[in-house]
């Protein structure tokens, strides 16, 4: 049995930010919604902690756990994290999102290790765009998503944040680059958080257009309900998921998640950081897992649609 918030929203996803250190410099980054730490250099949770949080979580029915970030493979120890979270009971999906710069190298030894689903953000296959994005080399991103594939994460996504002016032109070269390597593509309408006015109000653009094109394409069309009811277009060879949070009520009616900040706080939205709980505190005062439950079910009761519908 999930926990479900006033609004009758199950809560089946946690998605925790292991570490705010990162080897890109993404300009459009929202950061997951944290605010930014003067001290970034030092992780704020050890492995024992993230686990214990995610155990928790588990225990109360949340089945799906993501770790993020800043960078998640910035973190040295970081398939002890997947290992530990990997042998919870009850565990149903584990995943990571990343830029891939560093997967080459590691992404056989997480699968191993029980990490099951990789995201990887690709903004684009231009390496100078690419480049000026985040300051990274495209080839190593792309040779993070060989390996991925390689070492079996099914399936591997890869993350298009869609911004107008930069990389709207290259979603049909990603299309077929997906494609190609076997990789599902998401397009990602750019989220405001985090992200300065001047570059927003420059950058965003509404997926329409592409969802257009894709409505054209598609085969079948597909909704998951659980997940923002965000709309999978299975188009000949290749799968394209749309993720469209501005304004849309339907998403945030079908948000089913918990976020975990990387200094433990449990954050209902990516939006707000005035409802947060701190479970990091607690647990270091020798909190036991009933009160670490009960910090859960308050937190759950403070997540709300950010968008609400009118009706
Ligand atoms: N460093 C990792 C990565 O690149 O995936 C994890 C952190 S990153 C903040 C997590 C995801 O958020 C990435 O898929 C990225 O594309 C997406 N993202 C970052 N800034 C965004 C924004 N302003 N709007 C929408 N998505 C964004």
């Amino acid at each position: 049995m999930s926990l479900t918030d006033n609004c009758g929203r199950p809560l089946l996803n946690l998605r925790i930010s292991i570490t705010q250190r990162c080897n890109n410099r993404c300009v459009y980054c929202h950061r997951e919604g944290e605010v930014k730490r003067a001290n970034r250099s030092a992780e704020k949770m050890s492995v024992e902690e993230i686990v214990r949080i995610a155990k928790i979580a588990i225990s109360l029915g949340i089945s799906r756990v993501k770790l993020t970030g800043g960078e998640p493979l910035m973190r040295k120890d970081l398939p002890e994290i997947v290992s530990g979270i990997a042998a919870v009971p009850g565990l149903r999906d584990l995943s990571l999102t990343t830029n891939g710069l560093l997967l080459g190298n590691m992404a056989k030894n997480l699968y191993e290790r029980g990490l099951k689903r990789v995201n990887i953000s690709l903004p684009t296959l231009n390496a100078e765009t690419y480049r000026k994005l985040g300051g990274g080399k495209l080839e190593d991103a792309l040779a993070g998503v060989k390996a991925a594939v390689e070492a079996g994460f099914c399936p591997v996504k890869l993350n298009m944040v869609i911004l107008k002016d930069v990389n709207v032109g290259d979603v049909p070269d990603m299309i077929e680059y997906a494609r190609q390597t076997g990789v599902v593509l998401q397009l990602i309408e750019l989220d405001p958080i985090n992200v300065s006015n001047n570059y927003y109000s420059t950058h965003h653009r509404s997926l329409d257009e592409q969802e257009e094109m894709l409505r054209e394409k598609a085969v079948t069309i597909e909704k998951r309900q659980f997940m923002h009811n965000r709309l999978i277009y299975h188009l000949p060879n290749v799968t394209v998921e749309v993720v469209h949070p501005i304004e849309n009520s339907d998403f945030c009616m079908h948000c089913t998640r918990m976020r975990v900040t990387s200094d433990g706080k449990l954050k209902p939205c990516l939006m707000r950081n005035d409802n947060l709980t701190d479970i990091l505190t607690p647990i270091r005062k020798g909190a036991n897992d009933e009160q670490l439950k009960e910090l859960f079910v308050k937190a759950n009761l403070l997540r709300e649609p950010y968008n609400k519908s009118n009706q």
